[in-house]
């Protein structure tokens, strides 16, 4: 049934309402605004037509939602800074608290740096630098390959591909073509679950990509590699920025202390007041 304007309304509250014991509003909101190819705002201000075929259509977004799949993978779509990311199973699903590591970068008062971004997944950390800082000069690295493709067209999306060069590897790897590889910040999110949690973890977070999740066996394989190899890739005085898991860092710190080259600068916290991320500096 073609419902009138007056009535339309409130059959996108139906909607919106329709699995709320199962689902969040705003995961509804996001599958809504996937269906209907519009703005949250809209949900609100337009009038839809809500009829057989849209419900059925959203029943079965909401039921993939319910088997497990997250809303992001549903849509292809994340968050990030503000800004819309294409995602897809090849890389991990931005997360709110790695916006922690962009805001540091921005709030730091950098002119025109040189970033390395190892482990770009969706290039969501490159792009969203490229955007607030165009004259910053970046090279992403992943070692996977259908990852760089995302990030690439995730760059293209956002109009920022002049300012980052794509390279495929594993972390420093990546940089054997680089001309003149010396950076004055290094920003990563590695992988830093543990290996044996990993099978653990909510079904929505196991359908990520597990090289984007297994830090090894006890989550820290890539800030070793990171505080082993990084020195010739900066210079003196630049930046590590990384975002950690619970509990991580007081290991990390050692790790990177032990080198007796390094300083830890700051820790961050994120809203549920974890230490989540750490900035070291090179002496
Ligand atoms: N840089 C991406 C992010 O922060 C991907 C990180 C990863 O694959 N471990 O979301």
């Amino acid at each position: 049934m073609i419902l009138k304007t007056a009535d339309s309304k409130k059959d996108i509250f139906y909607l919106i309402n329709k699995y709320s014991r199962v689902i969040s509003r705003v995961e509804a909101e996001m599958l809504l605004e996937f269906l209907f190819n519009c703005e949250k705002l809209d949900l609100y201000v337009r009038d839809f037509i809500i009829n057989k075929t849209i419900e059925e259509l959203y029943d079965m977004l909401a039921s993939r939602r319910l088997n497990g799949e997250s809303v992001q993978h549903i849509t292809g779509r994340a968050e990030f800074m503000g800004l819309d990311f294409i995602v897809t199973k090849d890389v991990l699903i931005p997360r709110p608290e790695t916006e922690i590591l962009v805001n540091e970068i921005l709030g730091a008062g950098f002119i025109a740096p040189k970033i390395l971004d190892l482990c770009t997944g969706s290039g969501n950390i490159a792009v969203s630098l490229a955007k607030s800082m165009p004259q910053a000069e970046i090279i992403a690295t992943d070692i996977s390959e259908n990852a760089l493709k995302i990030a690439e067209k995730n760059a293209v999306l956002h109009q920022a591909s002049a300012g980052i060069k794509f390279y495929k590897g594993n972390l420093f790897n990546a940089l054997m073509f680089a001309k003149n590889p010396k950076f004055d910040i290094i920003v990563c999110n590695p992988p830093y679950i543990k290996e044996a949690e990993i099978p653990f973890l909510q079904k929505e977070v196991r359908s990520e990509p597990l090289i984007a999740l297994n830090g090894g066996k006890d989550g820290l394989d890539f800030y070793r590699d990171i505080a082993k190899e990084s020195r010739k890739f900066l210079r003196k005085g630049s930046s590590i920025l990384l975002e950690m898991g619970f509990g991580q860092r007081e290991a990390i710190e050692d790790i990177f202390l032990s080198y007796n080259i390094f300083s830890i600068y700051r820790v961050i916290r994120d809203f549920s007041g974890i230490e989540r991320a750490i900035w070291i500096n090179l002496l």
